[in-house]
This record gives C-alpha cells, structure tokens and sequence, in this order.
C-alpha cells in the first residue's frame, strides 16, 4: 500500500497545499480520502486525471469534500466522458448537499457519476482495501477511517476533537494521519479540533507506528506544532504532512 499526500491544508487551502486530500493506492487500486478545495488540481501530479477508483469523505465541511463538484465535470464532460461511476462512500446528507454545491437539482445530482453509499460505523470493503469507519468529535457527521491492505494499516483522523474512537480505530496503525488545527493554548474549545499534544497523546494510547500532523491551518506557525506534540508523551516518529510526501507501506 502506498499512501500519498495530496493536500494537508486545514479548513481551507495554503500556499504550499490543497485542503485535506490523501490517496492510497495497491494492486493498482486508487482510492481517496476525502477531496477538499484545491486538491483536484495537486491530484493530477500524481495520478492520472481519469484514475479514481473509490472516495472515502470523512464529512461535509467544504475542506474536506468540495473538489467531489469539480471532479464531477472531469467524469462527466471529458472528451471521453461519459466514465464509469465512481463508488463514493459519505455521510448521508452528501448527494444533496454536494448538488446543491454544484448549482444542480437534487435529481440526478451528482450521481451521474457517483454512485453514493452512506456511511456508518463499521468496516467494509473498497477494491483491495479494507476500511473501518468510526464516528469522531466534530460539530457534523464525521467519521475518522482505517485502510488496511496486506498486514498494514493507516489511520486517518479526519476532523475532530479528543476522541476514545480514535484511538481505537488507530489502534496499532503503521501510520496515523492524525489533524493538529489548534495551538496549544488556554481555552481550546471541546469537540471541534485538536492541537498537537492531543493528537500526539492520541498516537500514544493508540501505539500508532507513525503520527503525521495534518490539517495544519495556514495561520499557524507549523514549528509550534511539532513542539506542540513533542508535550504529547508520544515516543514514535512525528512527522508534519506535507503536499506531496509519500509514504510506501510494503
Ligand atoms: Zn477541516
Ligand atoms: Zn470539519
């Protein structure tokens, strides 16, 4: 399994990043988490234009699930659309509300060419992978994810706040993506985001291999973070994320 970071930028895109983005890839299978704004355009360094096969969304905040309306038009007018369908697995508001985004009528939406599974807490399979779903900290439906393909795991936090299920579900992970939005300083509010410390105490509990710091806001001064979670008592490689990097899990 190979793990590429498209884009890590929190809540909203960054000089040096597309908002949150991250493709995984075995047996020539290529599948997304999440597609926020910005992405769309770094995606295509990597793969080709046509080459998705499956999109997880973790949820429906636009950082994490915009580019779903620009890809749209890549499957639905390209000069050799119409492409196959896209099996896309989100919260079940998304065929709506992606629409809606996009300036369409809820019938047909979206859906000529996605084909949308609503989530919910639990494991499935996607191609080659096996993903386990669980529902995190955040203001909406959002769930964190776990891919797994032959022995080795990532974990991947989405958006969210301390939460007990996100250590379960990164659980012995070789690497956990874990979001770090918030400095750490008095006042952190509950359920929303996470500084570094906490996703690195997450890394801690979880006995994750790797922790990558994502969804680093631009406003943030990134170095703060890093020694946000070296406070974390996490003793495993810590790693920001950065557009581009590349992680082979073999
Ligand atoms: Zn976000
Ligand atoms: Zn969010």
């Amino acid at each position: 399994m190979k793990l590429t970071i498209v884009g890590c930028s929190g809540s909203f895109p960054g000089p040096d990043s597309p908002a949150s983005c991250y493709l995984l890839e075995a047996e020539g299978f290529r599948l997304l988490l999440d597609f926020g704004n910005g992405s769309l355009g770094a995606l295509q360094r990597h793969i080709g234009l046509y080459d998705v096969d499956a999109i997880c969304l973790s949820h429906l905040h636009a950082d994490h699930c915009l580019d779903l309306c620009s890809y749209h038009v890549v499957r639905t007018y390209a000069p050799c659309a119409p492409l196959p369908r896209v099996p896309v697995y989100a919260p079940d508001d998304a065929p709506r509300r992606l629409a809606a985004a996009y300036g369409m009528d809820d019938e047909p939406g979206l859906e000529t060419a996605f084909d949308f599974t609503a989530l919910a807490p639990g494991v499935f399979s996607v191609g080659p992978f096996e993903v386990t779903a669980a529902l995190m900290n955040h203001p909406i439906e959002t769930y964190g994810f776990r891919v797994s393909h032959g022995g080795r795991s990532v974990a991947y936090s989405g958006d969210t706040g301390e939460c007990p299920e996100l250590v379960k579900l990164a659980a012995g992970a070789d690497i956990l993506l874990c979001e770090a939005s918030l400095l750490d300083r008095p006042g952190i509010p509950a359920g929303l985001h996470m500084t570094g410390r906490q996703a690195a105490e997450h890394a801690a509990r979880a006995g994750a291999g790797t922790l990558v710091l994502t969804h680093l806001v631009p406003w943030n001064d990134k170095g703060e973070v890093l020694d946000d979670a070296s406070r974390g008592g996490y003793e495993g490689r810590v790693e920001l994320a950065r557009s581009g990097a590349v992680y082979d899990l073999r």
